[in-house]
């Protein structure tokens, strides 16, 4: 069997350590297609934080407290950079996660597209699933808000580094996603795919990026696999992180059935929802409750294990 995941980073990373085990038991390969809207320059270096957060959770190397990076991380560069006065001083980079950055920069100047790159640095880590970025052009989250008086758009990183989302914001745009194409194999792991999962993670910042790619949206709709989606939102709350506030944006409600129908019967065949979700239905998409959150591995197998049943699938 072949199990192919959309995913953003700390949300999709649990949910995929989840997947492997699951694919370990029933001997199905996976692939996960990583958002690389929050994608970002500084200080020189290219920084993924979705493809990161999935290669160094799946690797056996996050912080699980922090929730992203390095566990065991220290803070030597960027004191010292904040000592320049270099800006940006809001973002953490860490020691051991700059080596990252820097292998990555490293290989795209020299002309690596970032599928390969990423192939790389998986080479170290191990992270037993196929890791994808959903595209290797720059697609880039930015976000239209109101700072200081003035109506201007920031990086999502900023919007979400920087100001925790506590800015007046009006929208998101992808920028470079009209001319971005799918990295070579996201295409062939969606349509080749038995399933395909949409994982628990944000549905405005980490999911939609990716689906905003030209052809990725229409070969999850229309390919032939079964499409399910697992609601990042537990009775009417994110769980971790600001969906929230994303969603609150966008306009859509902060519920599992407002998230479904986001997605909608377009592109869902089925929706999990947790079970104190029951009765979320989306027109159009079967909708099953099973207990949603993310406490350990075994949990999150289970998760996905009901995500297969409701594909038909198993
Ligand atoms: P990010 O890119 O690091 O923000 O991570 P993702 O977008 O992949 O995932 C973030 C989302 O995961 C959060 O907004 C939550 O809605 C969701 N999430 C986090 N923990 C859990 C959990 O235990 N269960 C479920 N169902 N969703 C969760
Ligand atoms: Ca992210």
């Amino acid at each position: 069997m072949r199990i192919t995941v959309l995913t953003g980073g700390i949300g999709g990373a649990r949910f995929l350590a989840g997947v492997r085990a699951y694919a370990r038991k029933a001997g199905a390969d996976v692939t996960a297609v990583v958002n690389v809207g929050d994608d970002v320059r500084m200080h020189g270096l290219q920084i993924c934080p979705d493809l990161d957060s999935v290669m160094y959770t799946l690797g056996g190397a996050h912080d699980p407290e922090r929730g992203w990076g390095r566990v065991g991380e220290t803070w030597t560069i960027k004191d010292e950079l904040a000592a320049y006065g270099a800006e940006p001083t809001w973002f953490g980079l860490g020691d051991k996660d700059v080596a990252t950055h820097l292998v990555r920069t490293t290989m795209l100047t020299a002309g690596y597209p970032l599928s390969q790159v990423t192939a790389a640095l998986c080479d170290r880590w191990r992270p037993g699933v196929t890791m994808l970025p959903a595209t290797d052009d720059r697609l880039e989250t930015h976000v239209v808000v109101d700072v200081d008086g003035e109506r201007k758009a920031i990086h999502f990183q900023e919007w979400w580094v920087r100001y925790r989302g506590n800015v007046p914001t009006h929208r998101f745009v992808f920028v470079g996603a009209d001319a971005a194409k799918p990295a070579p194999g996201v295409l062939e792991a969606i349509g080749g795919a038995d399933v395909v999962l949409i994982a628990p993670s944000n549905p405005v910042v980490s999911i939609a990026p990716i689906l905003a790619v030209p052809g990725i949206r229409e070969a999850v709709a229309d390919g032939p696999a079964p499409v399910v989606g697992v609601s990042p939102i537990i009775g009417g709350s994110p769980v971790r992180g600001m969906a929230d506030k994303c969603l609150a944006t966008v306009g859509v409600e902060v519920t599992a059935q407002g998230v479904g129908a986001l997605y909608g019967a377009d592109l869902l065949d089925g929706w999990l929802v947790d079970t104190t979700d029951q009765g979320a239905d989306v027109p159009g998409v079967t909708t099953r409750a099973a207990p949603l959150w993310m406490t350990d591995e075994e949990a999150t197998a289970k998760m996905v294990e009901e995500a297969i049943e409701l594909s038909g699938k198993e």
